[in-house]
């Protein structure tokens, strides 16, 4: 299947690595333009260089997007390069734990901060270049939205917020003809995620735990699932789909998984 990306332009935030970094990857295979966006410039400069080797064009932009001014830098840097922007997949997040016992309001307020604001930012500052394009936004949620996970307040307030401003920027931006939908992981192995394993004092044993309890073949979603998912949702073989939440989690959110 073509999935018509050739040539257009998609900013993916927290494109250098875990799941943005496979998103980044699966726009590349597709011929579309990745400009991927983090902190740490080896790592960004380090996947520049591999997608050059494989003959893609991409845009490497470092920068942190807690930081007031990033998002409205990366927006008008992607356009100065390429004069437009056929998507969005607001991406950077980190389950940073900070919860009712072991925070306070201050910290609450941070962590809802960053991982909320810069999702607002970046749709807020590359609206009228999408607006051109006829678009196409993806907001990773997560499953702490619906299940919550305990201990992490700021982060699932925020996950939640991404599902809610999914379906307002859907309907908001109908008349515009720019999609919005969100796509909400439950269980990936990434950076991120190993390092929350790392936690545990037998993390071994924990992922056992965990993989047991995903009822499709007992296992984690790759990151090139949750990927081939978004590259979906940003091409017009889903022209038809707007405002949804896929889940794309082996059923872990909806099914019994007491079968399991
Ligand atoms: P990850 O492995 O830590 O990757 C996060 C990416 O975001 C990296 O490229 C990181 O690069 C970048 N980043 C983080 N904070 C940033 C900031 N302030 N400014 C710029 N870049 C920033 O995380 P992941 O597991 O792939 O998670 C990606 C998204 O999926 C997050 O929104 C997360 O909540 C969601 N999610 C993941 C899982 C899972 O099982 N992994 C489950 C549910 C939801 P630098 O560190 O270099 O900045």
């Amino acid at each position: 299947m073509d999935l018509n990306l050739k040539n257009k332009v998609f900013i993916i935030t927290g494109g250098t690595k875990g799941i943005g970094g496979a998103i980044t990857r699966a726009i590349a295979v597709e011929g579309g333009i990745p400009v991927f966006v983090g902190r740490n410039k080896e790592t960004g400069e380090a996947l520049l260089k591999e997608l050059d080797s494989q003959g893609n064009e991409a845009l490497y932009l470092q920068g942190d997007l807690n930081i007031k001014g990033t998002s409205e830098k990366i927006a008008r840097l992607t356009l100065e390069k390429f004069n437009r922007i056929d998507g969005l997949i607001n991406n950077a997040g980190r389950n940073d734990g900070v919860g009712l016992e072991n925070g306070n309001t201050d910290d609450f307020a941070k962590s809802v901060f960053n991982n909320l604001n810069h999702y607002y930012e970046m749709a807020h500052y590359c609206l009228d270049a999408l607006k051109k394009t006829k678009g196409s936004i993806v907001n990773i949620s997560s499953k702490t939205a619906l299940t919550g996970q305990g201990g992490t307040s700021g982060y699932a307030a925020a996950k939640g917020a991404q599902l809610a401003l999914t379906r307002e920027w859907a309907v908001e931006l109908l008349k515009y003809h720019i999609r919005v939908n969100a796509i909400v992981p439950s269980e990936v192995m990434t950076p991120l995620y190993e390092s929350w394993l790392s936690t545990f004092e037998n993390p071994e044993e924990k992922i056992k735990s965990i993989v047991e309890k995903i009822p499709f073949e007992n296992r984690m979603t790759s990151k090139e699932e949750i990927a081939n998912t978004a590259v979906f949702l940003l091409s017009d073989k889903s022209s038809h789909t707007t405002g949804q939440q896929l889940f794309i989690d082996g059923g872990y959110v909806h099914l019994d998984r007491a079968i399991s």
